[in-house]
C-alpha cells in the first residue's frame, strides 16, 4: 500500500493547489446549449460507492493511476461520493429538487437556490438553530446543473487551456454541487462568501460545531486537503444524513475516509 499512498498523495497535491470546489460563474448566469460529451472520462468503468465501508481503495488508486474518472452507480444516494475521481453520470438530474426556504445573498429565482428534498428541511432547521444562537446565515450557491458546469468549465478551458482550467474549476460531473446535496453558505450580508476569509468567521465556527446535528458535514475540512483534493472550505456543506454526519464529524474524517474510498495515508 505504500506505493499507492505516495501515488495518491502526489496526485492530490498536483490537482488541489489553488483549487476551489465552489468556482462559480465569472459573469451573469446564462445557459449553454452545448452537449456534455466527456473526453477524459472512462465511461465504461462503472462502480458502486454506496456500500459504506466497502474495501475498494485499490480501485480508487487504479483510477488515479490511469488518470480516469469512475462514474458513480448511485447518484441518488445521500452518501454518493463525488470528487475528482468519481463523477455523476452525464445525464443525471436530481428528480426531487426543491426551492430552499432560507435567505440567499442574491435575489430572484435560480437553480442555485435548489437542493434535493432530503436536504431542504434540515437546512432550514440548521439556519433556524443558527439564528437562535445569534448567527444569521445565508445561502450563496446550492445546486448546479451539469449543463451549467459544462458551460462553466468550457469557458475556463477556452480562456486558459484545459490543463490550467482543471486546477481551479471542477471537471463537469465532479462538482458536488451537481448532486443537489451541497450548498455554500455565508453570513447574511455575504461578506467573504466562498473565500478563505470566511474560514475565520463566527459563522464558520458555528457551522463546524453544529452542522452535523442537521445531517451536514463541512465537506473540505482543514488538514484533509490531500484526501479531498480541495483546500479548506468552511462554507461548503454537504448533506449526508444525521447518522453519517455525526460519525464523520466525531471521527474527524472526510467522506472519502468514511466510505473507505481512499487509501488513508495518515
Ligand atoms: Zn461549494
Amino acid at each position: 500500500m505504500t506505493k499507492y499512498k505516495i501515488v495518491y498523495t502526489a496526485g492530490a497535491i498536483a490537482v488541489c493547489l489553488g483549487l476551489s470546489a465552489c468556482t462559480s460563474w465569472p459573469w451573469a448566469e446564462k445557459s449553454d446549449s452545448g452537449s456534455a460529451q466527456q473526453t477524459r472520462t472512462s465511461q465504461s468503468e462503472k462502480k458502486t460507492v454506496n456500500d459504506h465501508r466497502s474495501p475498494s481503495s485499490e480501485k480508487t488508486v487504479s483510477a488515479i493511476q490511469q488518470n480516469s474518472i469512475h462514474v458513480v452507480a448511485d447518484p441518488e444516494s445521500n452518501l454518493v461520493l463525488v470528487n475528482k475521481y468519481f463523477k455523476l453520470p452525464d445525464d443525471y438530474v436530481p428528480k426531487d429538487l426543491v426551492d430552499l426556504d432560507v435567505p440567499f445573498i442574491f435575489s430572484g429565482k435560480s437553480e442555485k437556490k435548489k437542493m434535493r428534498a432530503a436536504a431542504a428541511q434540515p437546512l432550514k432547521a440548521l439556519f433556524a438553530a443558527a439564528h437562535n444562537d445569534g448567527i444569521e446565515l445565508a445561502g450563496v450557491s446550492a445546486y448546479r446543473s451539469h449543463k451549467t458546469q459544462v458551460a462553466l468549465f468550457r469557458y475556463y478551458e477556452q480562456r486558459d487551456g484545459a490543463s490550467k482550467a482543471r486546477t481551479y474549476s471542477a471537471y463537469p460531473g465532479t462538482s458536488e454541487h451537481e448532486t443537489g446535496l451541497a450548498i455554500d453558505v455565508s453570513g447574511i450580508k455575504g461578506k467573504d462568501a466562498a473565500t478563505q476569509a470566511f474560514n475565520h468567521t463566527p459563522e464558520a465556527a458555528w457551522l463546524a460545531q453544529h452542522a452535523q446535528d442537521f445531517g451536514f458535514i463541512v465537506r473540505y475540512p482543514k488538514g484533509k486537503e490531500e484526501i479531498t483534493g480541495y483546500e479548506y472550505e468552511a462554507w461548503h456543506l454537504r448533506y449526508v444524513g444525521v447518522s453519517a454526519a455525526k460519525k464523520i464529524t466525531a471521527s474527524n474524517e472526510t467522506l472519502e475516509e468514511y466510505l473507505r474510498e481512499v487509501p488513508v495515508s495518515k
